[in-house]
């Protein structure tokens, strides 16, 4: 039987060949693909699902959609295109929920895996001397994450503001949410990962093994390896969280105190903020949505044409229903008070509200589903994030707020600070050079068919000018989930790690297969 398998992929392979010198494909599909043994399945025919995405600006067909079942249904397609040679045009795409902005879960006449369809062992907590954590599949969404690991009384350290996105989708930027400050993005909380890469191999790696390939795959869009497992770390869970917003007139007071929250030990578990410049529009809310059953709330707090800068910030604590942990609750509250009591906010803008941990950290959805039902979900979303040195964040923030971007109504603008201790610098992340940088999302949605200022031209003209200003007043500015479309953009965005991110994609992926809607590398031919 072993002969007969080897027999018929050497035809494979060599009627493949033919196929890509002649230029021969069946139906114009490669139609080799088609003969591969595998567990899942191809799908050739109905491909639009994976030429979008939350961003809905690009559109590239793929030639084929692989749904695995498998890690080796993965491991086999790229061994295949890989032995493919470079005479072949394919190229190979993982797909986590599509949640990019310019296509880069895409791949123009290739194949692209639906990785929520990669099924493996069950989601697994897993107990060591030292630490825990739970073992999934690198397609697993976390919400799920989050909701299997609830159930042993543990919860992974670090987020992103919303829950419906892949372990291989973040852990290919960085995830960061407000608990970064403390425990780092989400790729400084992973123990190890299994991986295919760029030639069809399957490795394990962590710190301790394959170290480089590990740290290539974190933060490295999806250039080095197929993420199939990862192992997330795991803490004790909460069950409650006190959720706080408090307003600022002065942007230099907001930043300090910020600033001054995320240096110390004893602090609060979540720190963000977010800006509010002449707030009018309805898109906006969808994002700061803050206790939907409380109508007098901070985010809908009119500036009047002011621009205001809330702090947001969150208190984990346990509630116990069988003894009503009374004790806990007051002494979350004192602590509460004592930070608070540090911070020089405008006093009438304090709100505190009590949710459950679960309703906090996914609080992006209730927003979400509601914008889904009014048909507002599937707009384009010009999104931009920024990483900016903590030296000139007031610089940026005199420069942007009031001056490019005149008002937030066509979506919310984040603004928070992180410490760059809590990040790996052997990561394939690229962050900026200080100890404390802040991350600054303008998260835009456009209205179709409008010309006015809330038009997707409009939006991604004021986008250019926030990054022509960057550049001028040479802040030191690096973009997070970055887009380009240049070699020599993408080589100044890598700044000296340029070098080492071509000698990683050389290791690992040397034909450029992998992730081609980065556009960073080419396939060769
Ligand atoms: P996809 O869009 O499917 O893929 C992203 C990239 O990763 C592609 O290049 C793809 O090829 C590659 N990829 C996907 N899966 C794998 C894998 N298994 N192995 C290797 N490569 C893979 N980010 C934050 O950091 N913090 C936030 O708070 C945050 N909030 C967000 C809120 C919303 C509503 C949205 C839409 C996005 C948010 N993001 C945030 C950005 C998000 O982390 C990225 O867009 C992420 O890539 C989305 O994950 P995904 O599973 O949809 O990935």
């Amino acid at each position: 039987q072993t002969n007969m398998l080897s027999i018929r992929s050497f035809m494979i392979l060599f009627l493949s060949c033919i196929a890509v010198r002649m230029n021969l494909c069946f139906t114009g599909i490669p139609f080799s693909l088609r003969m591969l043994y595998i567990n899942g399945h191809f799908e050739f025919e109905k491909v639009e699902f994976a030429a979008r995405d939350f961003g809905n600006r690009y559109q590239y067909y793929p030639a084929a959609i692989l749904h695995p079942s498998s890690v080796s249904d993965i491991a086999m397609t790229i061994k295949h295109i890989w032995k493919m040679g470079p005479g072949s045009e394919l190229t190979v795409a993982a797909r986590g929920h599509g949640h990019s902005l310019h296509g880069q879960a895409q791949a123009h006449r290739g194949v692209v895996i639906n990785m929520e369809s990669l099924q493996g062992p069950q989601m697994q907590v897993v107990h060591t001397r030292s630490f825990t954590y739970i073992d999934v599949s690198g397609g697993e969404l976390w919400i799920n994450i989050l909701q299997e690991s609830l159930k042993y009384g543990l919860t992974p350290k670090s987020w992103t503001d919303y829950l419906h996105l892949t372990v291989g989708g973040t852990l290919s930027n960085a995830g960061i949410s407000g608990q970064a400050f403390r425990h780092g993005p989400q790729i400084s909380n992973v123990h190890q990962l299994e991986v295919v890469t760029g030639k069809g191999d399957v490795v394990n790696c962590s710190k301790e093994q394959n170290s480089d390939l590990f740290y290539s795959v974190l933060g490295g869009l999806g250039q080095f390896g197929i993420i199939t497992r990862a192992k997330i770390l795991l803490e004790p869970a909460p069950t409650m969280v006190k959720w706080i917003r408090v307003l600022y007139f002065d942007f230099t007071t907001f930043t300090r105190e910020q600033e001054l929250l995320i240096s110390g030990e004893n602090t609060f578990d979540y720190i963000e903020g977010f800006v509010i410049i002449n707030r009018t529009g309805l898109l906006n809310n969808w994002r700061s949505s803050f206790d939907p059953q409380d109508p007098v709330q901070a985010s809908q707090f009119k500036s009047e044409g002011k621009i205001l800068y809330c702090l947001e910030l969150a208190k984990y604590f346990h509630h116990n229903k069988d003894n009503n942990n009374l004790h806990e609750h007051a002494f979350t509250m004192q602590e509460i008070k004592r930070l608070l009591s540090r911070l020089s906010y405008i006093p009438s803008t304090l709100f505190i509200s009590e949710v459950t941990y679960v309703e906090f950290l996914d609080r992006v959805q209730v927003s979400a589903v509601k914008l889904q039902s009014k048909g507002l979900w599937e707009v384009p979303h010009p999104w931009l994030n920024l990483l900016i040195p903590k030296s000139k964040i007031k610089e940026f923030a005199e420069g942007v707020f009031g001056n490019i971007l005149k008002e937030t109504s066509n979506g919310p603008v984040l603004i928070y600070p992180v410490n760059k201790s809590k990040w790996d610098n052997r990561t394939s992340v690229v962050i900026p050079e200080e100890d404390i940088f802040y991350l600054v999302a303008f998260l835009t949605s456009a209205v179709p068919w409008s010309r006015g200022n809330d038009s997707l031209e409009y939006i991604l003209t004021q986008n250019t000018r926030i990054l022509d200003f960057c550049k001028t007043a040479n802040l030191g500015a690096k973009q997070y989930l970055p887009h380009y479309t240049t070699r020599k953009e993408w080589q100044a965005h890598f700044g000296p790690m340029w070098e080492t991110y071509v000698e990683r994609k050389r290791a690992y992926d040397p034909l450029a297969i992998l992730a081609p809607g980065q556009r960073i590398f080419k396939k060769a031919k």
